[in-house]
């Protein structure tokens, strides 16, 4: 065989006791998106439950439900929330929607509504991100609407870090300041904010439920600078061909790499 990839469940394992020393115990919850990274959600999510994780995020209902069927007892919250296509199926699996909208929390107080008990969700803030979240003007509307409020069991309140891997930058801390002041407009909760950068700079970043992702796989958000992650992927293959450049030369298509004589150029 000439090519072969190996993943690293125990570095994957390792990673996840690293980020969790990084925040409260108990407080670190997998992000698991996009089939795990790429690396197979079921393989992934089996060995970080193992490690002792016991809350997932997905990005999807249908991952969600992957994982339900692996794991019964854990938490899994659903990033995308409640859309048409998953409210009939978000809760017979007891996934938990991460709600970013009126229309999705209208729905889901709805749901609540009709089945006599509040259902559970967290609600997530925009602070900066300006991608999924509710803005500041809908969440008043959600925080003047006691009777919607009432169908909610809020589990999270939640914010997402535009760069939190840049050190130098202010703008985590203005987030943060803005997270504060909306979230003072639901009923009390418990926070999740930090992704792998945020929640590597320690507990104030994370919140009380910290969503690590790429640090799981190794990724090391801050480039490269002593953190003890170990790389979880590896891709092994041998070297079709091997040519020594002798006069300056293009290399490859759209023809935009200059070659200078002497380089080698391996073709893998
Ligand atoms: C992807 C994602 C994360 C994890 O981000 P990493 O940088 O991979 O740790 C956390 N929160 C949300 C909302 C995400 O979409």
């Amino acid at each position: 065989m000439s090519t072969i990839l190996t993943i690293d469940l125990d570095a994957l394992a390792s990673n996840y006791r690293y980020c969790c020393e990084q925040v409260s115990p108990g407080t670190c919850a997998a992000v698991v998106k996009a089939d795990g990274y790429g690396l197979g959600i079921r393989r992934v999510a089996r060995a970080l439950h193992h490690a002792g994780c016991r809350r997932f995020f997905t990005a999807t209902h249908r991952e969600g439900i992957t994982l339900r069927s692996l794991l019964p007892d854990v938490e899994i919250f659903v990033l995308e929330g409640i859309t048409p296509f998953n409210i009939d199926h978000v809760p017979e699996h007891r996934l938990v929607p991460v709600l970013i909208n009126l229309q999705q929390a209208r729905d889901w107080a709805e749901l609540a509504a009709a089945s006599a008990k509040p259902l559970p969700a967290i609600i997530k803030i925009d602070t900066g991100m300006t991608r999924l979240g509710f803005s500041e003007c809908d969440l008043q509307t959600l925080a003047a609407d006691a009777s919607l409020i009432a169908q909610i069991d809020l589990r999270y309140v939640m914010t997402h870090f535009a760069c939190a891997e840049d050190t130098s930058s202010t703008m985590p801390e203005r987030q943060l300041e803005r997270f504060g002041r909306l979230r003072a407009l639901l009923p009390d909760a418990p926070t999740s904010i930090g992704n792998s950068a945020g929640s590597l700079r320690g507990p104030k970043l994370a919140g009380d439920l910290a969503r690590v992702g790429i640090a799981l796989f190794g990724g090391n958000p801050f480039g490269a600078n002593g953190i003890p992650l170990r790389p979880v992927l590896k891709v092994q293959s041998h070297i079709l061909q091997l040519r020594e450049i002798k006069q300056e030369t293009t290399v490859g298509y759209g023809a935009t790499f200059r070659a200078k004589p002497g380089m080698k150029i391996a073709t893998v």
